[in-house]
């Protein structure tokens, strides 16, 4: 019978490991500390075994502390040690926007853009023509105001940062008003009343959950006001019985107190969503017509560029926030002026937007065309399962992110059945998550869906190679 203890101390060193022929052929390949690390952990998990089996006599017996079968194991350990943390991967999720998966993907001529600056100098602060110190935001601002009428811009870090650092401007010690429907969190950590709170801005709710009239906001107006909040309720909607002011009727009743009227858009598109059968979302340019004083919108959700926040309206309260301190906490770099100056070049031409931008290219992917896909897709992937198993359903994909949150987009997922199988639909979604490329995709009861919609055609192979891989394993 084996005692657990003689077992313990049979454990090889950490140095007679390193010596084994597979550990000192990837010294040649891996940082030591992390073969190093790796051996270290692979010790104290064979340590941890022996101990949890120290009254299974059988399951001891079992235990086999070859050096070279722990090198193999501290060798594979190492290998994933040494693979990157953040990687691409393949979302099947059919949702466009998703905050977890990195939300909008770049254009073309956006990466481009990034990688030419990333690795030259370049003219970030300087005025060319003069050779002075410019500022950063020059690259950026024209276009911003030409795209929507606005007389000037500011780009901050997120759209967090930009309605913080309107509201620590604006209305540090003062009232905000605010309609109770609107109160809203986004992902969890950005929750309008707190984000008032942390600016300095006291916070006036007015109306109820689902109404509020413009008489709400009037019958608080008093000279500690320093503005009126509108803002997008981007992850819901509150149908039924409901009440909300426009901007337009805000805006007169801010300008009529001298006040001005701050428009958190969240999404902002630029488009017009109607004419690609999406339902209406208030474009950045409408708000600033109908009188909002200051909007601020994301970089990276509807408009498809990268992560920024975006603040636009009236010249002299822009440039109050460009001198406040906190401005440069919330500083942009390079990257991502080269990134945001390229995505909006894109709309200079709506059709290149729809075209070139990602985010546009995939919501406006008619089904018929996803059905074609899912087709080709579903009769390969047949091969890797039961007959009758795989098929193209009729589903639906979504935006995501916070943005048209009623939008539903008719999709043809193809959908795995794994009912009864050898393997469950979870255990297939793990194996499938954990891959080279990791696959994310839905699970829905027994079955797993494929939403091409958000897969792109040189993903394709990988996708197929991956389950057929995870069918095998
Ligand atoms: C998404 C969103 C935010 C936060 O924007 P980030 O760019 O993620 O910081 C704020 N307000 C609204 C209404 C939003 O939809």
């Amino acid at each position: 019978m084996t005692d657990y203890r003689s077992l313990l101390r049979e454990l090889p060193a950490v140095d007679r490991l390193l010596k084994e022929p597979a550990a000192e052929e990837t010294l040649e390949r891996l940082p030591r500390r992390l073969i190093l690390q790796a051996v270290q952990e692979t010790i104290a998990s064979y340590r941890a075994m022996i101990i949890d089996s120290r009254a299974d006599p059988a399951r001891l017996d079992k235990i086999d502390l070859s050096p070279e079968k722990m090198a193999e194991e501290a060798v594979a350990l190492a290998i994933r040690k040494g693979r990157p943390g953040l990687k691409p991967l393949i979302n099947a999720t059919g949702v466009v926007i998703h905050t977890n998966l990195g939300r909008s993907l770049l254009s073309g001529s956006a990466v481009e853009a990034l990688s030419a600056v990333a690795a030259s100098y370049n003219n970030l602060e300087m005025f060319l023509e003069s050779g002075r110190r410019g500022s950063r935001q020059e690259h950026l601002e024209g276009l911003l105001c030409e795209l929507s009428g606005a007389e000037a811009a500011l780009v901050v870090n997120n759209n967090a940062a930009a309605v913080f650092l309107t509201l620590h401007t604006i209305a540090s010690d003062w009232e905000v008003i605010v309609s109770r429907g609107q109160l809203v969190e986004i992902g969890g950590s950005f929750r309008i009343p707190e984000i008032m709170v942390a600016s300095g801005a006291r916070l006036v709710e007015v109306g109820t959950t689902n109404k509020t009239y413009l008489r709400d906001y009037e019958a608080v107006v008093n000279e500690n006001t320093a503005a009126l909040l509108k803002v997008h309720t981007s992850n819901y909607h509150i149908i039924g019985f409901t009440a909300t002011v426009s901007t337009e009727e805000l805006s007169r009743l801010a300008h009529r107190n001298n006040l001005p009227l701050i428009e958190d858009l969240g999404s902002g598109v630029l488009i017009d969503t109607c004419k690609y059968g999406l339902p209406a979302e208030p474009r950045v340019q409408d708000s600033l017509s109908a009188g909002a004083d200051v909007v601020t919108f994301s970089g990276d959700k509807m408009l498809g560029g990268p992560q920024a926040g975006i603040i636009l309206g009236r010249r002299d309260l822009v440039n109050h926030m460009r001198k406040n301190q906190l401005a440069r906490i919330m500083r942009i770099d390079k990257l991502t002026i080269a990134a945001l100056e390229a995505t909006l070049r894109l709309y200079l031409d709506e059709e290149d937007a729809v075209g070139q931008i990602p985010v546009w290219r995939m919501i406006t992917t008619a089904p018929e065309t996803l059905r074609k896909r899912s087709e080709q897709i579903a009769g390969r992937l047949a091969e890797f399962f039961e007959p009758g198993k795989v098929a193209v359903v009729k589903g639906l994909s979504r935006v995501g992110g916070g943005a048209l949150p009623d939008a539903e987009l008719p999709a043809y997922p193809v959908a795995i059945n794994l009912q009864d199988g050898p393997l469950s639909a979870s255990e297939l979604a793990a194996r499938l998550r954990l891959g080279e490329p990791p696959v994310i995709l839905r699970l829905q009861q027994d079955k797993l869906l494929i939403d091409l919609r958000t897969v792109n055609g040189e993903q394709e192979e990988e996708l197929v190679l991956a389950v057929k891989k995870a069918c095998s394993d």
